[in-house]
C-alpha cells in the first residue's frame, strides 16, 4: 500500500484574541499521495496558510494528528519536529527568500549541509536540481543577477535540496508575470512528477489549478474537493 506523503485527520485550529476566538480549522482531513500535485484554492482569509503552517510543521494543531508519511507528529518534541521539516518539507513562498551575498548554488547548498551532507555530496545534488530545473548556465550567479523566474526556480530547488517527500508552496507563481509564471509553474510540475514528491500549492490562479491533479477548497473549516 503506497503510504501517503501527508495526511491529516481531524485537524482543528483556532486562534483567541482577547475575548473572541477564530475558528479556522474545524476537522481537516487530507491525504496527499507521492507524486501528486494538488491545488488549495481558497478566498483569502479561509484558512490557506494555517493549513500550509499544520502540514509544515510550522504551527501545531489544537486536535488532530499530522502524519509526514509514516510519522505522527502530535506526540514530536520541537527538535524532532525540526529535523523532520528539515529532511522531509520543503516550501516555496510567493517571494523567494533566497540569500542575496550566495549564489544559486550556495543557496542550493547550505539546507543540505545543514542537514549534513558534505560539500562534494551538496554540490552535486545542486548541479544536478538546477539542472534539471534550467539554471545550469546560471549557478554561479546571485539573486540579483537572475529574472524573477530564475530567483523563484532556484527557490525550488532550495526547497527540494533535501530531496522531501512533502512540497508546500504558497502562491509560489503570485509574483510573476503569466508567461513566466507558466514557466515556473510548468517546472515545477515536471519535478513533481520526475521526482514523486506530493504538492500542495495554494493558489488564485484558476487556470493553474485546473491542470494539478486535484483541487481542493476550505470550507467552514473542511477541506471539500472542488470539480
Ligand atoms: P488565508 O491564508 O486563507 O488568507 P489564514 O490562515 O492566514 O488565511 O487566516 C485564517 C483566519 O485566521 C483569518 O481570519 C486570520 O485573521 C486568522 N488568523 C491567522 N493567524 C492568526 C493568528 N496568529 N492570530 C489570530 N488570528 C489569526
Amino acid at each position: 500500500m503506497t503510504v501517503p506523503a501527508l495526511h491529516l485527520a481531524n485537524v482543528c485550529r483556532a486562534y483567541t484574541q482577547g475575548e473572541n476566538t477564530v475558528t479556522v480549522l474545524s476537522g481537516v482531513d487530507l491525504t496527499l499521495n507521492p507524486g501528486e500535485m494538488v491545488a488549495l484554492v481558497a478566498p483569502s482569509g479561509a484558512g490557506k496558510s494555517t493549513l500550509l503552517h499544520i502540514a509544515g510543521l510550522l504551527e501545531h494543531p489544537d486536535t488532530g494528528e499530522v502524519f509526514i508519511g509514516e510519522t505522527a507528529t502530535a506526540g514530536l518534541d520541537d527538535l524532532a519536529r525540526t529535523k523532520l521539516r528539515r529532511t522531509d518539507i520543503g516550501f516555496v513562498y510567493q517571494f523567494h527568500h533566497l540569500l542575496p551575498e550566495f549564489s544559486a548554488k550556495e543557496n542550493v547548498v547550505l539546507p543540505q549541509r545543514i542537514a549534513g551532507l558534505s560539500v562534494p555530496e551538496a554540490e552535486a545534488r545542486a548541479a544536478e536540481i538546477l539542472g534539471f530545473l534550467g539554471l545550469s548556465h546560471r549557478i554561479e550567479h546571485r539573486p540579483g543577477e537572475l529574472s524573477g523566474g530564475e530567483q523563484q526556480r532556484v527557490a525550488i530547488a532550495r526547497a527540494v535540496a533535501n530531496t522531501p517527500r512533502l512540497l508546500l508552496a504558497d502562491e509560489p507563481t503570485g509574483n510573476l508575470d503569466p508567461v513566466t509564471g507558466e514557466h515556473v509553474f510548468a517546472t515545477l510540475s515536471a519535478l513533481v512528477k520526475q521526482s514523486g514528491l506530493a504538492a500542495l500549492v495554494a493558489t488564485h490562479n484558476l487556470e493553474l489549478a485546473q491542470r494539478m491533479d486535484r483541487r481542493i477548497t476550505l470550507k467552514e473549516g473542511r477541506v471539500v474537493d472542488l470539480p
